[in-house]
């Protein structure tokens, strides 16, 4: 069978989630200082990670989640996840309890990271998600996977698939996934065509 891997920020989601919060919070100076460092290198992405959850962990949750909630997906990508659930799945660093609800619109299963809450706040990170290592899980079983993201973060898990789709949709994929991508896709029209034909 094929397993299909989707990244969710700007892949499923027709935005960026990250700036959505940091500017509903007014938290944009702390998460674009981190995002700088980030993509000049000077912090390596677990760090940068922790980081972030640390800034955002202090955001009630409920909020957070409700912002997520609300944010516009791509139709007819969630269209073709909702038809062949039982193949698709996302993959996503962001915590759960940010995109339970989220998730559930979606309607597919959803791997992200985990932390500890306590009063509506996120304590401590307890799990970051590896996209590469759900990858590697399902290839052990011996399936046939096909990724779909856009950025720095995806880039092992797009190397480590059978094949792997850079999504052009919401903003130009990271150079890193330019250089590594089976396929690239600019509307969302190319990108079920080409699930569609690798179904
Ligand atoms: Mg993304």
């Amino acid at each position: 069978m094929t397993k299909f891997i989707f990244d969710l920020d700007g892949t499923v989601t027709k935005r960026e989630t990250l700036p959505l919060i940091s500017k509903h919070f007014g938290i944009q100076e702390a998460i674009d200082n981190l995002t700088k460092e980030t993509i000049q290198g000077n912090i390596p992405f677990v760090e940068s990670f922790i980081r972030r959850v640390y800034i955002l962990g202090k955001l009630p949750i409920n909020e957070v989640a409700q912002l997520l909630e609300d944010v516009e997906l791509y139709k007819d990508v969630t269209k073709f996840i909702s038809q062949n659930f039982e193949n698709c799945v996302i993959a996503t660093g962001n915590l759960e309890c940010w995109i339970k609800k989220l998730a559930a619109k979606i309607g597919c299963c959803c791997y992200c990271s985990d932390g500890l809450t306590e009063n509506n706040k996120v304590v401590k990170l307890t799990r970051i998600l590896r996209k590469e290592n759900l990858v590697k899980r399902y290839k052990s079983e011996g399936e046939k996977v096909v990724f779909i993201g856009d950025g720095n973060n995806d880039v092992e898990a797009m190397r480590a698939a059978d094949i792997s789709i850079a999504s052009g949709l919401t903003h130009m994929p990271a150079n890193s996934v330019l250089s590594i991508a089976d396929y690239l896709v600019f509307s969302e029209e190319a990108l079920c065509r080409q699930l569609n034909q690798l179904l």
